[in-house]
Order: C-alpha cells, then sequence, then structure tokens
C-alpha cells in the first residue's frame, strides 16, 4: 500500500509583506530518513520463498497449471497448492478429467501440490468417503478442500461425515465459512465443536473465521487441531485494523499461520487483481525472522510433511 505522509511545512513568515507560505514536502523514503520507527517504517527483510496453501487453478484443463507457475516465479513463490472449488474447471468429474488433472499436477511434482474436494452428500457413510480418501490419497491428494458446506452449519451432519472421514485417513481439512456457507452464531462454538470430535483431524481456517478475531485467536491457542491460512482479502482487512495487535498475534501463533493468497485463474495473469498487500503485508510488520520463517513456509513444511518428502 502506497504510504504518502505529509510532513509538517516549514512556516516561512514574511513579516514586512504580510505573506505566510508554506512549504509542504513529502516524508523521505525510510532508508534515507533518520532511523525509522518499527511500527511505520520496516526495513527489508531477508526475502523468504513462500509456501502459498491457497490458490485455484484450471486444473482439468489441459495445461491448466502453467499459468500458476508464471505466477510463482512472479512471486516467490516456492511451492502452492490448489484446491478445487465445485467448478466445473477446477473439480473433476468424470475419470477422463481426473486424468487430465493428474497429469498435470505430474508435471509439477514437489512444487505444485493439490488438495482433493468431497461435498456433503456426495457419501452417505463415513466408510464409502474414506474409500475415495484413500484413492485421491494415492493420487498426491495432500488435504480436503475448500470445503464450504453450502448452505449449512458448520457442525451439520453432513459435514461431521466429512471429518470423520478426513480424520480417519489423515487429511487435513481447509474450509470456509461466510453468511452462508459452514455457518457459524457468534463466538463460533461450532467450530469447537468439531474440533473436539475430531482430535486428530487438522483443520485449517479460512474467510469469515477470521472476522471473530478474538474467537479466532481463542481457538488458536486452545484447539492444537487447528491452523489458519492468511490468504484472502478478510485476513489483510481484519489484521491491518491495528497492525500492533497484528504483529503480537502472528508471533503468539507462530506455529499455527499459514501463508496463502487465494489467487485464481482469475489473477494469475493480472497483477491488479492479485492479493497484492499479502506478498509485503507480513513483511511490514517487523517480525522475528523466524516467526517469518514459520509463517511464510515453516508451517506448511510440517504440517504437509514437505520436508521428509524431499529427504
Ligand atoms: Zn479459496
Amino acid at each position: 500500500m502506497a504510504r504518502s505522509i505529509i510532513s509538517a511545512g516549514r512556516f516561512c513568515l514574511l513579516l514586512g509583506l504580510g505573506l505566510v507560505v508554506a512549504t509542504i514536502t513529502r516524508a523521505e523514503p525510510p532508508d534515507a530518513a533518520s532511523a525509522p520507527k518499527p511500527s511505520d517504517a520496516p526495513q527489508s527483510p531477508r526475502p523468504i520463498p513462500f509456501i502459498d496453501v491457497h490458490v485455484h487453478a484450471f486444473s482439468i484443463k489441459e495445461g491448466g497449471l502453467e499459468d500458476v507457475a508464471k505466477w510463482m516465479a512472479d512471486r516467490n513463490v516456492e511451492r502452492c497448492i490448489v484446491s478445487p472449488l465445485n467448478h466445473k474447471g477446477s473439480r473433476a468429474y468424470t475419470e477422463e478429467e481426473r486424468a487430465t488433472l493428474l497429469a498435470n499436477f505430474a508435471k509439477y511434482k514437489g512444487r505444485i501440490d493439490r488438495m482433493c474436494l468431497i461435498e456433503p452428500g456426495d457419501f452417505d457413510t463415513v466408510d464409502a468417503a474414506v474409500e475415495r480418501l484413500q484413492r485421491e490419497i494415492r493420487d498426491g491428494a495432500i488435504a480436503m478442500g475448500e470445503h464450504y458446506g453450502r448452505d449449512m452449519m458448520f457442525d451439520d451432519p453432513k459435514n461431521l461425515l466429512i471429518y470423520a472421514a478426513c480424520e480417519k485417513v489423515g487429511l487435513p481439512v481447509m474450509f470456509h465459512i461466510d453468511e452462508n456457507k459452514n455457518m457459524v452464531e457468534k463466538g463460533m462454538a461450532r467450530v469447537d465443536r468439531v474440533l473436539d470430535m475430531y482430535p486428530k483431524c487438522n483443520l485449517i481456517a479460512h474467510a469469515y473465521w477470521w472476522r471473530q478475531l478474538k474467537d479466532a485467536d481463542r481457538q488458536l491457542q486452545q484447539h492444537p487441531n487447528l491452523y489458519a491460512d492468511l490468504s484472502g482479502h478478510v485476513v489483510f482487512d481484519v489484521l491491518n485494523r491495528d497492525r500492533d495487535f497484528a504483529r503480537a498475534f502472528c508471533i503468539r501463533n507462530q506455529d499455527k499461520l499459514l501463508f496463502g493468497t487465494d489467487e485464481g485463474w482469475w489473477s494469475f495473469n493480472d497483477r491488479k487483481r492479485q492479493m497484492n498487500t499479502h506478498y509485503t503485508f507480513f513483511d511490514e510488520l517487523n517480525l522475528p525472522d523466524d516467526v517469518r520463517y514459520k509463517i511464510y513456509r515453516g508451517n506448511a513444511e510440517k504440517l504437509f510433511g514437505f520436508k521428509a518428502e524431499k529427504n
């Protein structure tokens, strides 16, 4: 975000003529001015290549990940995780589409990973869902999402079936909350309930979960199986209100936050439509280097086992 600061001007009072001339000068850039204050003039920290856990691509189209790879090179993203939506370009509905999808990801193995998607009502039993998820795991899926729970409460029985199945197979679930998806009331008790019911299922919070920041903070502290991704406009809107709080929040939850943008096929080729604040916001909080490392990639490496895979 451009930060133009109008400094207090120097007043030049010419008594003889009775004229007052106010000179308004722009602030010098931080590195040229006197020592910067930590809160408003951060130094540029050492760049850390991102792992972005939240992007969407046309995964079932031939060459559908090429735009993703271009965007990664442009934005210092070393690895990313693509999640399907209930959308004909991003989720495979037929075996033919699935074959194209798998071929796309095979080409970018170790750089672009994928989540799989099962939706409420897709399966009548946990066992049937488990069978499907096991196939997805064999074919490289590393998480389940983006879980929308459209027109349902967060802990609707159809959603619980998904959490039960994902817990059984060990897949983290990335969920979206808004006014008509995975709905919650003030305090988000339904999220607490699911976290307690499936303690071995790791959940990754996204979207309006962030709007209830006090409870979001509490839940991250309280539940070992809860993570949060930093993607989407809502995260910047909420955290940018008070950067001192945001800094303390990031330090307090340094083992639970996952860098993400929510870029997609609508934005990969258009920088103007990208989440421009995201790539710099956390640098601007002047976080300790080890905290930045964890948030930008370390937590994702651990949660998704990326390091073990490389060895
Ligand atoms: Zn998304």
